[in-house]
């Protein structure tokens, strides 16, 4: 531990108090390693302030002896942007104690909530006030309402309610010089100039730190219906969803699942089923809602299904018949990244496309994928209506131990390059983090890099917030 860091865990045990201040190495350690298991840290503390003005406190302590802070929130994240660097080199500011819902307004359709608010609490609150937040994802009973924020994180429901930056209608955040800024008025116009609320939204920790966000709900779902569908190939998928889209405005969630996901996920999650009896070599996962009462949105989306049957745009397709079984579905496509960490050695791509080059590029990518490295198994799942995949590389059965440390950056640097001559982006929803940066620096537009870097030297010309992320 170098003396300013010393010095200034002394100062933030005054000012938060002991028990705010963790420096025992056995309560570090589950907060220093990404969520993957990938990327491990090291610091010599975890600093858990719990207002905003506590937070001001600690940044302006982290400036004043230039210590380095990573701001973190339920330490989900995919791009190990909250994990310190291994050198031991930066505090860990830990959001969990500010996790309070300030308000939540049916008349407004707003929440403020703080940035430690885990996100399934989030939605408790707002159905408690007969409204909704509808951003969801796997990660709900453990991700944050800052996390989200600064990841600009997408998930399910994008189709229809858009990424977090749609949902977001302001924040308040500590700046690196440690002032506040307070955007929680919840102005839908507001035309002053640069939005800082914006700027700091997918900002992953390095301008700031998120200390509450005041979000958009929409009315509560009076029903939905959730129904899985056996298709031939990705091009299939996007045809359903289209002719869905044509007949209903209902669908919210449309997610695609490759057969290998699906036998991971039975493999390895108990308790789970295949939907289908047969089999597919490609999966949707659907689901509908309605706010309005009374509509039998179940018999509406099953009658789209038959016609889409009868088309032979889909193989088979069967709607939940209850909650349970809903539940069931979404637990199979929730599961499918914890079942490849249980599976082995995993390559994560983010990516997205056009939406209508989404079903050649799955096809074309994974043959090429396969290809080049014989043996690895590519596939992609999620979100194929937002033109975003996860495109995930395997390691075959007989590969080594280190393969992942061997040729996962070579095998990335192919994806990487098909996903920008396809004209994608190389993250679509988890941001770029450490696990990125690099590639960001080498793929990313001159243009894109220099405004980046301007913003950031702007804001944080020290350099303290969350270093060796997301920067070109
Ligand atoms: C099973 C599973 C499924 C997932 N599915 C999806 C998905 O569908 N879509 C999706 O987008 N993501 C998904 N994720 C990724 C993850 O849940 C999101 O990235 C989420 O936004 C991270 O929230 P967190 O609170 O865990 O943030 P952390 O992992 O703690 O932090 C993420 C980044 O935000 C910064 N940060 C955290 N809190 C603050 C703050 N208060 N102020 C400033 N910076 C902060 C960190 O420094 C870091 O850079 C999934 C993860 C898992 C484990």
């Amino acid at each position: 531990m170098t003396d300013a860091q010393t010095r200034l865990i002394a100062e933030a045990q005054r000012t938060l108090g002991p028990k705010s201040v963790l420096t025992d190495p056995a309560d570090i350690a589950p907060w220093a390693t990404d969520w993957r298991g990938r990327v491990h840290g090291s610091t010599p503390a975890i600093l858990a302030p719990a207002s905003a003005e506590e937070v001001a406190a600690i940044v302006r302590l982290a400036a004043e002896h230039r210590v380095p802070l990573v701001p973190q929130g339920g330490n989900t994240g995919m791009s190990a942007g909250a994990t310190p660097p291994a050198d031991g080199s930066a505090l860990l500011l830990s959001l969990r104690r500010m996790n309070r819902i300030r308000s939540v307004s049916a008349d407004d359709r707003l929440a403020v909530a703080e940035a430690g608010v885990i996100l399934a609490t989030l939605h408790d609150a707002a159905h408690a006030a007969g409204m909704r937040f509808p951003l969801t994802l796997g990660a709900r009973g453990s991700c944050t309402i800052g996390g989200l924020t600064s990841t600009n994180a997408g998930g399910t429901q994008v189709l229809k309610f858009g990424t977090m930056r749609s949902l977001v209608a302001g924040v308040e955040a500590v700046l690196p010089d440690g002032s506040i800024h307070n955007g929680l008025s919840g102005l839908k116009k507001d035309n002053r100039g640069y939005s800082i609320d914006q700027l700091l939204i997918g900002a992953e920790g390095t301008l700031g730190v998120l200390t509450a966000v005041a979000l958009r709900l929409v009315p509560a779902v009076a029903a939905r219906a959730v129904a899985w569908a056996g298709v031939d190939d990705p091009a299939s998928a996007l045809e359903l969803l289209r002719y869905l889209e044509t007949r209903t405005a209902g669908i919210e969630g449309f997610e695609l699942v490759p057969d290998d996901s699906l036998k991971l996920v039975l493999k390895h999650i108990p308790n789970t089923r295949p939907p289908l009896a047969g089999e597919h070599r490609w999966h949707v996962l659907m689901e509908a809602t309605t706010t309005e009462a009374g509509v039998d949105v179940g018999a509406e989306l099953e009658q789209l299904l038959s016609g889409a049957l009868e088309q032979g745009i889909i193989a088979d397709a069967v709607l939940a018949s209850n909650e349970a079984q809903a539940e069931a579905f979404w637990k199979i496509r929730d599961s499918i990244s914890e079942a490849e960490r249980t599976e082995g050695q995993t390559l994560a791509h983010d990516i997205s496309v056009a939406v209508a080059k989404m079903p050649r590029f799955i096809v074309e990518a994974s043959e090429q994928v396969e290809r080049a490295f014989p043996g690895v198994v590519a596939s992609g799942f999620g979100h194929l209506g937002d033109g975003n995949i996860h495109f995930h590389v395997r390691a075959g059965s007989h590969a080594a131990p280190d393969w992942y440390e061997a040729e996962g950056a070579e095998i990335t640097r192919f994806v990487d390059d098909l996903v920008t001559a396809a004209g994608g982006s190389i993250s679509a929803e988890h941001g770029i983090g450490q696990l990125k940066r690099a590639e960001f620096a080498r793929l990313a537009d001159p243009a894109r890099v220099h405004a980046i870097r301007a913003i950031k030297q702007a804001l944080d010309p020290l350099g303290i917030m969350n270093p060796g992320k997301l920067i070109p």
